[in-house]
């Protein structure tokens, strides 16, 4: 074909300007081939890897036509021999591509490779895996993409399993994190003849949230005793907490500061705070965090996103929660204090329990009791 350029006019022009025009590249669907059109199509070639020469010859015109689809307007499938090519495909391959599907370059053709990606989306969402993306797919991709930006398959299988594993403590696997410990005290901070130190608090608070939660009838692990051995890495914390299978996994630290009025309570789950993220695991970090803050009146420092080894390569949702400052006189005074220590299991009780509660079912941040609870589990 004859490409078409500047000073052209007609209906394949005015054709040229409406893809364009839908593309936001041109104002409107004009029959003339002006400077804007060549501007546009400059761009679009520039887009897309094109010879940027202002003119729409066989290829361009070919992804001009791929571009017009938008996902969602037609199925898409791995079509043989001639694949399916198009803007929509593109869009599908950058959606995958976020949740940690690995498609390869985003090409905008639906080859072998998407299909397969497909495919194993569709197994770990619980559809029939044909690596087609029709409706029920595409419908699957925004209820997902809405929750899931950016990631790893294994958050879509964390928030599929929640939703599956329903309502019910029993039999589940948490394990408790308490950290520091062995040769590792963690903050540490003298008090007259006393010594109080991260590692011992954080074990109490571990020991007493194990007495709880094994009551509720979950198989509780603990990834250290009172008195360590050697020192215990985040890396071997994690592999410990995927080794026994945990559906839950709670790290508990004290913070510290040079600032003696530092003080306050911080929640953390996985992420790189650029959207990618552990949606089960920001889910939990925020429950724990206003349980904690509802019942015992620790400053609220709120939860943050972190890319930290033992948050990155836990194989569930995971949170690790900074209880208090040992450093601020005002945190220590309540950490010191058994019955403070036991409000603070409470709360990371109730936080488990609002995991797996019927949203419905919920009950104002702060009021849920754990002997209802029992009782529902019953
Ligand atoms: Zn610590």
């Amino acid at each position: 074909m004859r490409p078409y350029r500047l000073g052209d006019i007609g209906p394949a022009v005015r054709e040229i300007n409406q893809i364009l025009a839908g593309l936001d590249l041109v104002a409107s669907g004009h029959d003339e081939y002006d400077d804007a059109t060549e501007n546009a199509v400059r761009s679009f070639q520039q887009g897309r890897g094109l010879t940027v020469d202002g003119q729409v010859g066989a290829e361009t015109w070919r992804a001009l036509e791929a571009a017009q689809w938008r996902l969602g307007a037609r199925a898409l499938f791995h079509a043989i021999p001639e694949p399916l090519v198009g803007e929509d495909v593109h869009a599908l391959q950058e959606r995958l591509l976020e949740m940690g599907y690995d498609v390869g370059r985003a090409d905008g053709i639906y080859g072998p490779r998407t299909a397969r990606m497909v495919a194993q989306f569709q197994r770990e969402v619980g559809l029939y895996p044909d690596g087609a993306c029709g409706p029920q797919t595409m419908h699957a991709l925004r209820r997902l993409g809405r929750k899931v930006v950016g990631g790893r398959p294994q958050w879509l299988r964390e928030a599929e399993e929640f939703r599956r594993n329903g309502p019910n403590l029993i039999g589940k696997t948490i394990i408790i994190d308490p950290g520091h410990g062995g040769d590792d005290p963690g903050i540490v901070v003298p008090d007259g003849p006393l010594r109080w130190t991260e590692a011992d608090l954080s074990f109490d608070l571990a020991a007493r949230l194990e007495g709880r939660l094994a009551a509720a009838g979950m198989r509780v692990h603990l990834t250290r005793g009172p008195v360590g051995t050697g020192e215990l890495t985040d890396l071997a914390r994690a592999q410990l907490a995927n080794e026994l299978g945990g559906d839950l996994f709670i790290s508990l630290h004290i913070d510290g500061h040079a600032n003696t009025d530092a003080d306050g309570v911080a929640s953390f789950h996985y992420g790189t705070g650029n959207g990618v993220t552990s949606t089960v695991g920001e889910r939990l970090a925020g429950l724990v965090q206003r349980e904690i803050v509802a019942r015992t009146g620790l400053r609220n420092c709120q939860t943050h996103a972190k890319t930290w080894e033992l948050l990155r390569l836990t194989r569930m949702p995971a949170v690790r929660v900074d209880v208090g400052y040992l450093t601020s006189p005002l945190d220590r005074e309540r950490l010191i204090d058994p019955h403070f220590r036991d409000r603070v299991v409470e709360a990371v009780m109730a936080a488990v329990q609002r995991m797996y509660f019927p949203v419905e079912q919920d009950v104002p941040t702060g009021s849920f009791d754990v002997r209802e609870l029992r009782a529902a589990v019953a």
